[in-house]
């Protein structure tokens, strides 16, 4: 599929990646200027545009594959995209402005966004090639999770964060005697303080889930397959499958073999431009003012921009406030911006433990900096507004931890 910009009228732009910020970028580029560029997409797994999000809802039973498609062969058609899927990219050459697929295709481009997104972690530990031993990204791990379940046993969970527990939550769901093996002290600290992740860890362990936190992996054993995980003080936890959720990577490899500018990963700017001007990027792989993200609400953010930019308008990314959700039925929990706390901040609390319902909001100089909640998170989007917008609530204050129903008198900015 030998091919150069200058045979057709229109400027090609070839998108590296045919995932969540791929082909949202796409979206958002065609919704302003559906007529400006011939579009190619590669993307490396053998299927069309899914969100990925809802992996974790297949795992559990929850959706299927077919419905967490975004986008069918009949919007490539239709939008006259070509996409090559199950092919990746293999090599970039910004000089003669061309990119290199696995299968041998050269294909030219005036202007490539790079959009890879991440690969999961593997901690380097023996015996991590075992088969049996994968990371929870694609369908593909899906598939051998739900192949592995399928004849029950034991599974370990490395990684107590998000995607750990929605993997350990599905597993189990499936059959499985799951384990989450967790190196901190808390679960999902990133996204928890103490309490909130006391009451979590509570109720998964009544849903039958093993949690061992400061749990250090010193090896995976096994002969030929997965038999168990081995900790550093030589517990062993038998498994036929071990997850491993621990992280995530941007996938520069390809940028970086072009020679574009990589720090924590792509470096682009305002209109996620890299270092070569004909090069943008978006997603997961990105570094922007020194953040990476791994949530998609940035994601469609940096999208939007940088379609803005393509379309000739002004408008850049300025960054992003994240907040997070945990997607395991039942149990209700809600995290946004910095819960550390800290001399100059201040609590509000409201505990309940017994009735399962925790709630703690972070002020600083009058304005929310974090949320935690659990067990009512039904006001999570109103703080979330709060602080983002960084809205004054001292005349709040006094009714704020109540949520948004009882605070109606809200002043202004
Ligand atoms: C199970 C799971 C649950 C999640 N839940 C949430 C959630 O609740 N909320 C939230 O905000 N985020 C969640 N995330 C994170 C979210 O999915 C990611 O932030 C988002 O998918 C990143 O988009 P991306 O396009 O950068 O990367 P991806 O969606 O991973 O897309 C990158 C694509 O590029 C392809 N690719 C890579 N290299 C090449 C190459 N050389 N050639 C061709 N193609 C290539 C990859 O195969 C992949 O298809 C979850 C992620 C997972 C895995």
């Amino acid at each position: 599929m030998a091919s150069t910009s200058s045979l057709h009228a229109k400027p090609h732009l070839v998108v590296i990646g045919n995932g969540m910020a791929g082909c949202r970028a796409v979206e958002e580029l065609l919704a302003r200027a559906p007529d400006l560029h011939r579009i190619t997409i590669f993307g490396a797994e053998p299927r069309v545009n899914y969100n990925r999000i809802m992996l974790s809802p297949v795992l559990a039973g929850e959706k299927s594959f077919d419905e967490i498609v975004i986008n069918d062969q009949r919007w490539y058609r239709d939008n006259h995209i070509a996409l090559v899927s199950g092919d990746s990219v293999v090599a970039i050459d910004r000089a003669a402005k061309t990119v290199t697929a696995r299968s041998g295709d050269v294909v030219g481009y005036d202007t490539l966004v790079i959009a890879t997104g991440s690969d999961p972690f593997i901690i380097p530990v023996p015996g991590r090639d075992l088969p049996g031993v994968i990371g929870f990204r694609d369908m593909n791990d899906v598939e051998s999770m739900l192949a592995a379940a399928a004849t029950g046993g034991e599974a370990v969970v490395i990684g107590g964060g998000l995607l750990g527990l929605e993997a350990a939550h599905g597993l189990s769901l499936r059959g499985m005697k799951v384990t989450v093996l967790h190196l901190m002290p808390i679960l999902m600290e990133r996204q928890l303080d103490g309490a909130a992740a006391s009451l979590l860890r509570s109720q998964l362990e009544a849903r039958g889930q093993i949690i061992l936190t400061g749990a250090d992996t010193a090896e995976i054993v096994g002969n030929g397959a997965v038999e168990g995980v081995r900790l550093k003080d030589d517990t062993i936890i038998p498994a036929k499958l071990v997850v491993m959720a621990v992280g995530i990577r941007p996938n520069v490899a390809l940028a970086r073999a072009a020679g574009l500018a990589i720090g924590r990963a792509i470096q682009v700017d305002d209109h996620m431009v890299t270092s070569d001007p004909s090069i943008l990027a978006v997603g997961e792989c990105v570094e922007h003012r020194g953040q990476v993200y791994g949530l998609v609400a940035p994601i469609w953010e940096m999208c939007r921009a940088l379609a803005e930019g393509l379309a000739g308008r002004r408008s850049g990314y300025a960054g992003s406030v994240t907040s997070t959700k945990l997607k395991v039925s039942g149990i209700d929990l809600f995290s946004a911006g910095d819960f550390a706390g800290g001399e100059d901040c201040e609590d509000i609390v409201l505990r309940d433990i017994a009735g399962g319902t925790y709630k703690r909001i972070i002020l600083k100089d009058d304005r929310i900096v974090g949320t935690v909640l659990y067990g009512d998170t039904a006001d999570g989007g109103w703080y979330f507004d709060l602080l983002r917008n960084r809205r004054d609530v001292s005349g709040l204050r006094d009714m704020l931890i109540f949520g948004k129903a009882y605070a109606p008198l809200e002043s202004p900015a």
